[in-house]
Formats: structure tokens, C-alpha cells, sequence
């Protein structure tokens, strides 16, 4: 075997019902809470009164800094940070998606060092320990940001989407609630769910896997191929909630410990060049091309995963079952409404391009088994252009 350290600090508080439970656990780190959140809506209002009142009846005061987008761009998180100096925050409560537990970490960092939290990405020495504490409260099942030491940003005048990746930004404390999650309309289920497979079956395939990983992602894979799409039909169905919610959080512990792979270095750069385009679909749009560009490469894995999806696979070979694993993706990704292409997400030719010539920027793609070159990575996006 080889060698391997595991590191998951974040505390987490799972169940349904337990968002009750924030003003107390708030209290933990201090008096003045910054709530980081994307603006109210009808569907998510009643949240924000609930966390309201948790952290009112802890003794908290907060400032809620509600301006966050999908896909934070730097501006949204130096926006926030003024807030959050200004107010004197003692630390930052992230509530909703992947965009709203990311910009609250990168404003926990941008409040408490010099320069902006761009300054601080992943190939930086990464900020300190002075880093405002974070709560994570998720209200998607996809991303595992609450579990992470990661912060993903665009910048936009460089159309470049990157990461702060630090011990330093691992939540303090992860509250886990599916029921939060119920409210998600189909097509964020959808996307987000995609998401938590990704960073499983990519963590499960990475070069740097470990067995601690393998036996988590495994779980999770299994968990997504039964519970997405039940959650997909029916948002309501609180066990398939619940069990994402799981396979989520699982998703985010795999990634930090193992990393993600092609998909996501590809994915990120989309993102980075296309705004419009959620990374859930960023990372769907791929997996077609994808699966087939990888299998050979680790064939015992897809084996696994084909499997897991068509238990028809059992008993053939692992060769075949890998092989035969990626039209039992292309059938998932038809099953939750992802049978999309690049053409259809407004990514032009040109911008595929662009893409890819930004393939390698980000590592990922070294921790896929199959190392891809700068013409592979336009090879496969160009693939996924347009699909019949
Ligand atoms: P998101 O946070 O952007 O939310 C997507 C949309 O769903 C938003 O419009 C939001 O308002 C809405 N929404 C969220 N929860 C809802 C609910 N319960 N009910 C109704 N509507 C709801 O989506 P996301 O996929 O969770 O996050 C994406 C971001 O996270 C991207 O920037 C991505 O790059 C990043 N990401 C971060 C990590 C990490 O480890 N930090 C990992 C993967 C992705």
C-alpha cells in the first residue's frame, strides 16, 4: 500500500431539522456573525428568518451581506468584506449553494489579510490562521464545499475561475440539513447531484487516492446512482434528500483529501470563460467524452462504478464492465434531463478554444489516470459540442 495522510477538521452537524441548532453553535466563535447569502426569494425567505432567529436567541447580532451570485466573482467577495470589516465580524456563516459557503470563506480570508482573497489561491503559501472562522450551511447537495478546504472564484476581467485552497478555509463547522435542500427546483438537483458524483468517482479514480477515499466514494457513488434521481422526480421525498445530502457531504471530504481530475480542471476553465454556464453543467457536459477518453486507463474503477449503475454488469469482465460504464453514465446523465451540449450552453467554437488552451492551468488534470495534452483537451471538448 501506499503511504497517505488524511485531514478532515470540520465538524459536522447532520440531520433534519438541525439548522435550529446555528445560533448556539455560532456562539462557539463569538458575538457578530456576518451571514453570506445570494439575495431572498420566496422559496428561501423563511430560511433566513429561521437562521435569523437561532442566532438572535444565542445572542448574536448579525449582518447579512446577501449579495452573492453563482459563480462569485472577486468583486462580490470584496463587496462583502467591507461589510464584514465595517461590522466587526467575529466570523462568517456561508448559507445556501456552493456560491454562498464559498464566498464566505474567501471573505473570512479578504477581511483579515492584506490584498483582496484572489492573492491567496491555490498556488500561493495561502492565508493564515487569522482567517475568520466559517460555518457552512448547505441548501444544495453538490458541491461538499462544506467540507472543503476550497473557495472557487472568477475573476472576471481575466476570465479566469480558481480556487483559494488552504487548510486555513476548512469550515469550523459543517450543519448538514436536508431538509434545506427540499426547496431546490429539478435542474439545481439535477446539476448539483452531478456534481457530488463527480467529485466522488473523480476522487475514487484520482492518482492520489487512498483506500480512506476509495470505501467513502464508493459509498457516495452508490448512493447518487439510487437517490438523485429520486430526488430529481420528487424534491419532496425527504429520504432521497437525506441520502444526497450524505453522498454530498462525502463528495466534498473525497475531494479534499484525494483532489478531482479532468472534468473539473476542464470544467473550472468553462466556467471561468462562460459565466453562464452552472458548473454542474460544466462538468456534465463533458462526462460522455470524458468516461470514454479515461476508461482504459483505470479499468478495475470504471469496472466498479459501471456496476454500480447496471448491475447487468456484473457478471462480465472488469474490461467490459468499464467499457459498457460509460453508456450507463450517458443513460444517468438522460435520467436527470443532463443530455446537454456545448452548443446548446452557448459555448462557441472559438471559445472551446480558449478552453482548452487553458486546460493545464490548473493541476486536475495531472490527477486524472489518463494524462490529457492541450490538443486531447480541444479533441474532447469539440466532442461535446454538439450531441444528438
Ligand atoms: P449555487 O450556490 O450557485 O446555487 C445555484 C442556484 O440555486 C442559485 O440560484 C441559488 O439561489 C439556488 N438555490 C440554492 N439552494 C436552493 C434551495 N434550497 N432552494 C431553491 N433554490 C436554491 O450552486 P452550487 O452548485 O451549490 O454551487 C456552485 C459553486 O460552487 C460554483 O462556483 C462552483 O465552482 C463551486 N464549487 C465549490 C466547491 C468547493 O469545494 N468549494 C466544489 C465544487 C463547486
Amino acid at each position: 500500500m501506499k503511504d497517505f495522510n488524511y485531514f478532515a477538521p470540520t465538524e459536522i452537524v447532520f440531520g433534519c431539522g438541525r439548522v435550529k441548532e446555528t445560533g448556539a453553535l455560532a456562539s462557539r466563535f463569538g458575538k457578530k456573525a456576518l451571514l453570506v447569502t445570494v439575495p431572498e426569494f420566496p422559496a428561501i425567505a423563511p430560511l433566513y428568518k429561521r437562521v435569523k432567529e437561532s442566532l438572535a436567541a444565542a445572542g448574536i447580532e448579525v449582518c447579512h451581506y446577501d449579495g452573492v451570485i453563482p459563480n462569485p466573482t472577486t468583486e462580490v467577495v470584496t463587496a462583502g468584506t467591507k461589510l464584514a470589516r465595517s461590522f466587526g465580524a467575529d466570523l462568517v456563516i456561508g448559507l445556501g449553494g456552493g456560491s454562498s459557503m464559498d464566498t464566505a470563506k474567501a471573505i473570512a480570508v479578504e477581511a483579515t489579510h492584506p490584498g483582496t482573497a484572489w492573492d491567496y489561491l491555490h498556488y500561493t503559501a495561502g492565508p493564515t490562521e487569522k482567517t475568520l472562522p466559517i460555518i457552512a450551511i448547505g441548501t444544495t447537495a453538490g458541491t461538499g464545499s462544506q467540507t472543503t478546504p476550497c473557495s472557487v472564484i472568477t475573476n472576471t476581467a481575466k476570465k479566469d475561475k480558481s480556487a483559494i485552497w488552504h487548510k486555513n478555509i476548512f469550515p469550523k463547522i459543517a450543519v448538514v440539513d436536508p431538509e434545506l435542500t427540499v426547496s431546490m427546483p429539478a435542474p439545481v438537483t439535477a446539476q448539483t447531484g452531478f456534481d457530488a458524483f463527480c467529485h466522488n468517482f473523480e476522487a475514487y479514480i484520482a492518482v492520489n487516492s487512498n483506500p480512506l477515499v476509495e470505501i467513502m466514494a464508493v459509498e457516495a457513488i452508490k448512493i447518487i446512482a439510487e437517490y438523485l434521481p429520486r430526488a430529481y422526480n420528487n424534491g419532496t421525498d425527504l429520504e432521497a434528500r437525506s441520502r444526497m445530502a450524505w453522498a454530498d457531504t462525502l463528495g466534498g471530504l473525497t475531494n479534499a483529501s484525494a483532489g478531482v481530475t479532468l472534468p473539473h480542471g476542464l470544467g473550472m476553465q468553462i466556467g471561468g470563460h462562460c459565466p453562464q454556464v452552472t458548473h454542474g453543467q460544466a462538468l456534465a457536459v463533458q462526462y460522455p467524452e470524458f468516461t470514454r477518453f479515461t476508461w482504459r486507463s483505470a479499468v478495475k474503477k470504471f469496472a466498479v462504478m459501471g456496476r454500480i449503475f447496471n448491475p447487468a454488469l456484473n457478471g462480465t469482465s472488469d474490461e467490459e464492465a468499464a467499457e459498457k460504464s460509460c453508456e450507463a453514465v450517458d443513460r444517468f446523465l438522460k435520467k436527470i434531463g443532463l443530455w446537454i451540449d456545448l452548443k446548446s450552453l452557448r459555448v462557441t467554437k472559438e471559445d472551446i478554444r480558449e478552453i482548452a488552451d487553458c486546460g493545464q492551468v490548473l493541476g486536475d488534470y495531472k490527477n486524472n489516470p489518463r494524462v490529457a495534452t492541450i490538443p486531447e483537451m480541444y479533441d474532447l471538448l469539440m466532442r461535446c459540442y454538439e450531441r444528438v
